[in-house]
């Protein structure tokens, strides 16, 4: 191995920038040359791959984003659009890829892969909705935005006495909802994974409210069938039934912006120098994951083909902490 290449694709994720400084730090350890590719996949076709040494990547690891830009690239859904992007990796000399992003990023690789590329994923995304590990680089500080924004609408609502929904990113994937719910003490949840049905959740907030709870927060998670916009237009046709209205927050892509945390930079860096650990020891075809503690590989194919699966103990928790 002499000279391998580094790119972030999908959505940005706080966190990024770290494992991108931890892939280019422990690569030139190894006596490498570390190349950067612009713009994810899309830069990997237009051949946008650049050299990156140590002192590039300073200065990177506080900010929210990806320093190498990030897209979506729906050519490379299409072998003709990867056959370019191994051309280009051809031409440059480059010997291996990592790629840090989420799911669609990882099922990329895992094609790649199997066309006989040697790459190694690092999971990246607010979602958490990779197989493979535990925890993603960035989901921290999302639901740590996530946090704030349910205390302060906590205040007000108490304030106020109004029942308030909050919808969160997270894509078809409840996780980031369901511990934004745990973590702030919210009245009730709604995640894609256990439909709750608006007259239901119409009973919750009115359990809660009989309960001597001044405020009612609901959690909703974008995938939700009855997401935020639905349910607030559900509560406002049955109103007069119902007898209160809900007021709703979509927090979209502010969850993204956010300084990375501790964990989050202790994690990109763990999985960033896991990846290149793993090419130097002659391995790829792997995405680097948390698994209890530790650094762990697992092969694309079975990350690209496998869903990872919700704790349903988890959502019991969240109600039974909620009365
Ligand atoms: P996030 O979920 O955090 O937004 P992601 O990596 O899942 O991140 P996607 O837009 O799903 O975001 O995927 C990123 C890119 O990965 C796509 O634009 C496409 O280039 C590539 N990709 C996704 N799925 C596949 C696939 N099945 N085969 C080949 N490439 C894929």
């Amino acid at each position: 191995m002499k000279r391998i290449a580094v790119l972030t694709s999908g959505g940005d994720a706080p966190g990024m920038n770290a494992a991108i400084r931890a892939v280019v730090r422990t690569g030139v350890a190894q006596g490498w040359d570390v190349y950067g590719v612009r713009l994810g996949y899309v830069g990997l076709i237009a051949g946008e791959i650049f050299p990156l040494s140590a002192r590039d990547v300073g200065g990177i690891m506080q900010q929210a984003g990806t320093v190498l830009r990030s897209a979506r690239a729906p050519e490379f859904k299409q072998e003709s659009g990867r056959r370019q992007a191994l051309d280009v990796l051809e031409r440059t000399g480059v010997d291996a890829l990592v790629v840090i992003g989420g799911s669609g990023t990882q099922a990329g690789a895992a094609e790649l892969s199997r066309m006989g590329y040697p790459v190694v994923g690092v999971a990246s995304t607010i979602d958490n909705d990779i197989y493979g590990t535990e925890m993603s680089i960035g989901v921290d500080t999302a639901l740590n935005i996530a946090l704030e924004a349910i205390d302060r609408l906590k205040a007000t609502a108490s304030a106020l006495q109004r029942a308030f929904l909050i919808e969160v990113m997270g894509r078809d994937c409840g996780y980031l909802a369901l511990m934004a719910a745990l973590a702030g003490g919210a009245e009730a949840v709604v995640i894609p994974e256990f439909e709750t049905d608006p007259e239901a959740l119409i009973d919750d907030l009115r359990a809660a409210y009989e309960r001597g709870k001044a405020h009612s927060i609901v959690v909703v998670a974008e995938g939700a069938r009855f997401d935020a916009e639905r349910l607030v237009h559900y509560f406002q046709e049955h109103r007069d039934r119902i007898g209160f209205v809900v007021r709703a927050t979509i927090l979209g892509h502010v969850q993204r912006g956010g300084i990375p945390t501790a964990f989050d930079r202790v994690l990109a860096s763990r999985l960033g120098a896991g990846a290149v650990g793993e090419l130097a020891a002659g391995r790829a075809g792997v995405m680097m994951g948390l698994t209890r503690g530790e650094i762990t590989g697992t092969p694309l194919e079975v990350v690209a083909a496998s869903r990872k699966t919700l704790d349903p103990r988890l959502l019991e928790l969240a109600k039974v902490l909620a009365t």
